[in-house]
């Protein structure tokens, strides 16, 4: 089965947090375990905000991959490359601050394999308004030139952290359909970082992806979570009409709490034991674990 995550911070923990491939959630033997086909590192820019050194962030996180790589775990430019049966993995931006810097900018990391970018983390930056600061600014202008470059150039765009009239601004004024890297639903847990039902149906009527995160905060109010309560936030998505665009998107190595039975990607069968449990057959199973991801990025092409 092909599956794929969608968003990590394992690059940040080993390039700029100093952390070793043993202290990490993600290692190249539980990806083996768990049989990920396609892990999504991000290169977190903006941790401290557009006026930080995000270039030099950007670029200590993208020479860590040489860790996984060196591990016989390869780079893929597309989802399509990846071979089920083996890891791989791609490269996206949370926190599009390099982009600030110039729209050539765009064509330059695209060429080093991002396929993936949230135009904002959780500071406001030249691009666009987090969730985390107010529903209402949106996108900028030199943000929507952004987003269009990056379509033009076949990256998908990430909703996940950007605020409710950025996300509506990318439906309005984008090219293709965004996607969520790691966003839950707010009908089941009221967290600003959730996206509301009328955005899923939105993603579901537009064709987008959406790919749930593990972060129990994100999960459930009183912040306790396990693989059951993650399939019920999957399943809302497809009770809503979801089933071919939803996925996973885990967040590990950005999270300091995991659900208690999927504390790392060797674990991540365990989700798919609680979607049998809800009554998945293995067609839906497979294409919630990864075919949803690659019919996306064929849609966007
Ligand atoms: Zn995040």
């Amino acid at each position: 089965m092909y599956i794929a995550d969608t968003h990590s911070d394992t690059l940040f923990s080993l390039g700029v947090a100093g952390r070793t491939l043993a202290q990490t959630d993600i290692t190249p033997d539980r990806l083996r375990a768990g049989g990920v086909t396609l892990q999504t590192f991000a290169l977190w820019s903006g941790p401290k905000g557009p006026d930080g050194d995000y270039a030099a962030i950007a670029e200590a996180e993208y020479a860590a991959r040489q860790q996984f790589i060196d591990a016989g775990i390869p780079q893929v430019d597309d989802p399509a490359q990846a071979r089920d049966g083996q890891p791989h993995f791609m490269l996206s931006l949370e926190g599009c601050e390099v982009f600030q810097d110039g729209l050539d900018k765009v064509a330059l990391w695209r060429e080093r394999g991002v396929r993936m970018g949230a135009p904002v983390w959780n500071n406001e930056n030249e691009l666009g308004t987090p969730a985390k600061k107010n529903p209402t600014d949106g996108l900028t202008d030199y943000g929507v030139k952004v987003v269009k470059e990056m379509q033009r150039l076949g990256m998908a765009v990430d909703v996940s952290h950007l605020n409710e009239k950025g996300f509506y601004d990318l439906f309005m004024k984008g090219d293709k359909a965004p996607m969520a890297s790691h966003s839950c639903c707010r009908a089941l847990c009221n967290h600003f970082r959730n996206l509301t039902d009328d955005q899923i149906r939105l993603m579901i009527r537009e064709g987008g992806f959406i790919g749930v995160n593990f972060y129990p905060a994100f999960l459930s109010a009183d912040k306790k979570a396990d693989s059951a309560l993650l399939a019920r936030h999957i399943d809302h998505i497809c009770q809503l009409g979801g089933e071919r665009i939803v996925g996973f998107g885990s967040d590990f190595d950005g999270i300091e709490i995991c659900p208690e039975d999927v504390a790392h990607p060797g674990q991540i069968g365990q989700i798919i034991r609680a979607l049998q449990q809800l009554g998945y057959p293995d067609a839906a199973i497979e294409r919630i674990a990864g075919q949803n991801l690659l019919d996306y990025y064929a849609r966007i092409k």
